[in-house]
Order: C-alpha cells, then structure tokens, then sequence
C-alpha cells in the first residue's frame, strides 16, 4: 500500500480545510532534471522550516511535496502552540535531572518563539491562552504544583491554576473539575503557518515542487557522493537529503519505516455555532484535557467548534460515521468522530 495515497487523493488536500480564504497558488511539479545542494523530501513543518533557514543561510534548496504543502499532520493539527515537552518539568527532573529538565524546557521555548515569529511574518494571527481542563482533585494539586515549581525555577509565571467555578466561567462543561490557563501559550490556523512558511521560503530563494512524490533514492556509493532522487516526472540531485516524510516515509527508507507505529488522530468541526458557541468556550483559547487518548477544542474565527480526539492505530482511516452521541453534544465535549 502507498501511504501516500491511502486516504487522499493525488495533490488534494484534506476536504475540511479547503474552506480556507487562503489560495495556495499553482502546482509547479518537478519536470526533468534538477540540481540543489539540498533536497528535502515532505513540506510540513519540518521540511518548510529546514528549507526556510537553509535558503537563508546560502543553501540551494528544492523541496519535493507529494501533495500540497501542509498536506500531512501540518495542515490538519490542533494549531496548539503549547508550552515545554510532553513530559511536564517535575517528571522530566525526576527521569533526567534538573540541568537535563532546564535544558529541555529553554528549548521547547525556544521553539515556541521561533514559532510566532514565523506567524508573525507570514501574517497568521495568534490567539493566546490554553486551557488544561482536569477531571480530579489529584491532577488539579498536582498542576498548582507545577505551576508553583515552574515560576520559582524556571522564571514562567504565565499559568494560572483555575478553581471549579472560575474555571467554568470559561469553560462551561460539566466534565471538568478545575483547570488551568497557560497565556504564554495559544492556538493559531495550522494550514495558514504551513502556507505562509512556505511563501517565506519561497522568497528566500527555495524551490518547492508541489505534486512530487519521491518514489525511489539513490545514495551516491562513496562518502560525499551526491543522491538523485525520483519523482514520476524528474530526478533531483543533490549533495545532502533531508527525510522529511513523517509517517509517510514507508519504502523511502525502510530501516526507519519498519519502526514507524501509525497513530490515526481525528478532528471534526461543526456548522458555525452563533450564539451558542458561548456554551463551548466564553473566550478565544484552545483547550485539552489529561485523557491519554487527548481531547482538544477550539472555536474558530466564524465560531465553528474544532475538535479533537480519538485514536486508530491502522494505515487506512475508517469509514467516517454520524457522532456516537446526537450532534451537537458540545455540553459534556465526549462525542467522538469516529
Ligand atoms: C490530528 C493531529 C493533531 C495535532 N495537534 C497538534 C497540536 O495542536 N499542536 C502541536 O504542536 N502538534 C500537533 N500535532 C502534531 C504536529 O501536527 C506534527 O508533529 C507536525 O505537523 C509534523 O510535521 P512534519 O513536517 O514532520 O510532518 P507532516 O506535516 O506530516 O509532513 C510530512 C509531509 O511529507 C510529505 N511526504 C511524505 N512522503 C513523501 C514522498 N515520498 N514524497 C514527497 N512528499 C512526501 C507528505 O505529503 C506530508 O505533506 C497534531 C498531529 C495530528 C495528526
């Protein structure tokens, strides 16, 4: 099976996002031969990025996408732009020491400013403020914990721990105990950060060749070689190749591939909700709560609730049903897509 094509069509991207004001621009697929010193295979976040800076930095970069830019998870993500790693500070102390710990979270912050700075040039708004939503007291103490630890060690004093009805007031769902309110971290379109940092790339001088999927690649034999990459229409050689394919990597690099788990994810949004949307959210914040399986929402600009949750651990999505719950089922957030 073709990852690549499994559940979309060729060069398309995802159905719910075309409704995006944005126009993408026309395809300009890789024709012929081509050279660069930089080939970079996929253009979601980390392909655009590596092709933004090293266009920057004098490189000769062309970027082959099988579809459009943002295609993959870069288009259709939560547009969370959160906060430190996956593990909170106190357990990556506990698991690594607190220099390991510190360094880990100068870098998720790191991240997220290298982040809005992009949005900021490419013109995508950002909207401040993620809410962790907690379904028990332990989880509520133990983030007054952290937050506490957080601005005493690490100077970040933007969170805000949020009791039962101060809480609510934002968040009027009964699923949830308490929270709290991150501003320092914030939600914005992902599509849009993927459109835009390939215009900057663009700009930069990168050729992105949209509609080229890379079918085969020849490492050159000898230290320093070049490798000459294939596309159904032309071959790219180049002096250094950047995988950037995510879960779609399969047969491009087997060795990786045979160690890739395929983890489904989905995301459904509503009609606009009007006056209702007052019933989700009260302000412009992204939310998730501490399911393992995460749920995540946020309202967009024309007051659509954007949800996500639920996971499939197959290559193929399933066939997509009506909610298991009547629709819409905003009040207790536990419908799922699937
Ligand atoms: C549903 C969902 C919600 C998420 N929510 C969040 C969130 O709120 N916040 C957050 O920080 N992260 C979130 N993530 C994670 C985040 O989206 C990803 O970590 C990130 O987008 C990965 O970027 P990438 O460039 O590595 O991969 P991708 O964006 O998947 O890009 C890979 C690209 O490579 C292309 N490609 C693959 N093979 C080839 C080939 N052979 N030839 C040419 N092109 C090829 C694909 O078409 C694709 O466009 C979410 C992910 C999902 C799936």
């Amino acid at each position: 099976m073709n990852l690549l094509f499994a559940n979309d069509r060729r060069g398309n991207i995802p159905l719910a996002l075309r409704r995006d004001p944005r126009t993408l621009g026309a395809l300009r697929p890789l024709m012929g031969e081509a050279r660069a010193d930089v080939a970079i295979v996929g253009g979601g976040y980390t392909g655009l990025s590596a092709a933004l800076h090293l266009a920057r930095a004098g490189y000769s970069v062309a970027l082959l996408e099988a579809h459009r830019v943002g295609f993959g998870a870069s288009g259709r993500n939560g547009g969370q732009l959160g906060s430190g790693q996956r593990l909170e500070v106190d357990a990556l102390e506990r698991m690594a020491g607190p220099e390991t710990a510190r360094r880990l979270w100068d870098l998720a912050e790191e991240a997220k400013a290298l982040t809005l700075d992009l949005a900021r040039e490419s013109g995508v708004a950002f909207a401040p403020g993620i809410a962790h939503a907690f379904r028990s007291t332990r989880e509520f103490d133990h983030a007054k914990a952290h937050i506490d630890l957080l601005a005493r060690r690490y100077g970040y004093d933007r969170i805000e721990p949020l009791e039962r009805e101060a809480f609510r007031a934002i968040l009027p769902s009964e699923a949830y105990l308490a929270g709290e309110l991150d501003m320092g971290a914030g939600h914005l379109h992902p599509l849009n950060l993927a459109i835009g940092m390939a215009g900057l790339a663009r700009d930069a001088g990168a050729r992105i060749h949209e509609g080229s999927a890379v079918t085969r690649i020849d490492h050159g034999r000898t230290a320093g070689a070049a490798s000459t990459l294939f596309t159904d229409q032309g071959r790219l050689i180049a002096d250094h190749v950047i995988l950037a394919a995510n879960g779609y990597l399969d047969r491009l690099e087997p060795k990786v591939a045979a160690r890739v788990m395929p983890i489904n994810n989905y995301i459904v949004a509503t009609e606009p909700l009007g006056a209702r949307a007052a019933e989700v959210l009260t302000r412009d914040i992204a939310v998730h709560d501490t399911k393992f399986v995460v749920n995540y929402w946020r309202l967009s600009p024309d007051k659509r609730l954007i949800f996500g949750g639920g996971e499939t651990i197959t290559y193929r999505f399933p066939p997509i049903s009506r909610p298991k719950c009547a629709s819409p089922c905003w009040r207790s957030i536990h419908c799922s897509p699937m």
